[in-house]
């Protein structure tokens, strides 16, 4: 005899918000998807360790499927691909629609670049025969998370004459790497009164290059000049070319399985790299969708999106215009019938730490990829708040295609705050929520994700492109 459920039993499964581990809703076939998926995404981590990596790495990975370089003056048809470069820092890939261009496009944006220490323009100094470098922290760093761990310098360096050189050291397993130092706890007694924030101040976070004399002749700066003459040798250039370099510093960490059964991916730049890399390869799946589809790989949006390369610029809307007009149509007519995902990622919550979110709308690990409707600070202020809408949309297509996903907000009210590029997206009249992976420990040097939630970010932009 089966127990009959009571009224009340009944009508609470039918009311209520029913919230599930995504790991209990997968058939085995699924997870097998889901972990081979970031297999290749863990190699991404690796090989895109800075804005430029991740652009080239995305070119590539395009090219491979057929995307051709964007020609503003070639008129395209449906099924074409094409990917647009914006001086190596940020990335447009369209894949052309079979419907008219007039009745809008799908935009998932998503950005490359990462918090991170940047060399200063003059960085090379010697200081009691150790030679350093000086940096100014990019984007919004824990400052005493950086010293201590192995570091490599990756970026462009151009000569004199204007030739250019790429860096990469401290990722080969035979590459020396680098660290900022900091002091033993037995002389930290005044250090350790400072605040967290301050703990490690910013011109503290000095890098450690060299420790070797050049020979015994007597000149001063014989360390300093022994790392240069390894510069000079390596890469043809002295002191004066790291005016016009740019050079970060980021962790050698490589991106690795967290915890004993698999579950989860740690490693640097996961923000944003992580929506990126889902949002790039459902671009790369786009066969001949009914809607142009445009992933954008953005730069600069750590700080604000600026620049020419970062979202607040003209670049996107300067391709929908040339679109627009080999379509016959006009930019604000497209813009205005166009949606976005903002794909950013969001705060998973960490029980460790459980006072900074509201339990009832947080996201969590394993709970599928995260809808937020609003980001900001302080009453909303400065971020986009989704119309009810275009929620209404995405909630529909993600259920009928079996994307596992939930519901987040950026920590509990009045505690802190934050924005992504969806406020600019919207200013350009697009219909745009954020869409993204929920992170731990963001903007460390080891974020970590959940591989489920990874897969159904892919999973999400995929569907948003193909219905
Ligand atoms: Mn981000
Ligand atoms: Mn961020």
């Amino acid at each position: 005899m089966s127990e009959e459920k009571s009224q009340a039993k009944l009508l609470q499964e039918r009311l209520f918000s029913k919230k599930k581990n995504g790991m209990l809703r997968l058939s085995a076939d699924e997870v097998k998807s889901v972990d081979s998926f970031c297999e290749n995404y863990k190699r991404f981590l690796d090989q895109s360790k800075t804005e430029r990596e991740a652009a080239k790495v995305s070119i590539e990975l395009a090219k491979a499927k057929g995307f051709t370089e964007f020609d503003p003056d070639k008129t395209y048809s449906a099924g074409d691909k094409v990917y647009y470069n914006n001086r190596d820092k940020s990335v447009i890939l369209c894949v052309f629609g079979t419907e008219p261009l007039e009745k809008g496009v799908k935009i998932s944006a998503a950005h490359i670049d990462c918090p991170r220490l940047d060399l200063k323009q003059n960085p090379v100094y010697e200081s009691n025969e150790l030679c350093l470098l000086k940096t100014h922290y990019y984007g919004g760093i824990k400052k005493y998370q950086w010293p201590t761990i192995p570091l490599a310098l990756h970026g462009v360096i151009f000569r004199a004459d204007g030739s250019r050189v790429n860096v990469c050291i401290g990722e080969d397993e035979s590459d020396p790497v680098f660290m900022v130092t900091d002091l033993l706890p037995h002389l930290a007694q005044e250090q350790s009164k400072r605040t967290l924030s301050e703990g490690i101040k910013g011109e503290e976070l000095n890098v450690l290059i060299g420790s070797r004399p050049f020979n015994t002749d007597e000149v001063s700066e014989q360390v300093k000049l022994n790392v240069l003459s390894i510069l000079f040798d390596k890469y043809g250039i002295v002191e004066d070319d790291f005016v016009s370099a740019e050079l970060e510093v980021v962790p050698a960490f490589k991106a690795k399985d967290v915890g004993l059964d698999r579950g989860l991916v740690g490693g640097y730049g996961q923000d944003d790299r992580v929506c990126a890399y889902t949002a790039l390869e459902a671009i790369l799946q786009c066969d001949k969708p009914k809607t142009t589809c445009i992933t954008v790989l953005t730069d600069k949006e750590e700080i604000g999106s600026v620049g020419n390369t970062g979202l607040q610029s003209a670049y996107l809307k300067h391709f929908i215009f040339f679109l627009a007009e080999k379509a016959g149509t006009t930019c604000p007519m497209v813009l205005n019938n166009s949606t976005c995902l903002s794909a950013d990622v969001s705060v998973a919550f960490d029980p460790t730490f459980p006072e900074v979110c509201e339990p009832k709308n947080a996201s969590y690990c394993n709970y599928g990829v995260t809808v937020c409707k609003y980001t900001g600070a302080r009453g909303k202020s400065g971020c986009n708040d989704a119309n009810a809408e275009f929620l209404s949309y995405v909630r529909n297509i993600f259920n009928a295609n079996s994307v596992i996903w939930q519901t987040g907000e950026l920590g509990r009210v009045d505690l802190g705050g934050g924005g992504t590029v969806a406020a600019y997206i919207a200013d350009l009249g697009v219909d745009v929520v954020d869409v993204g992976v929920p992170v731990l420990c963001m903007h460390s040097p080891y974020e970590i994700t959940a591989k489920l939630d990874i897969y159904m970010a892919f999973k999400a932009f995929y569907t948003f492109f193909n219905n």
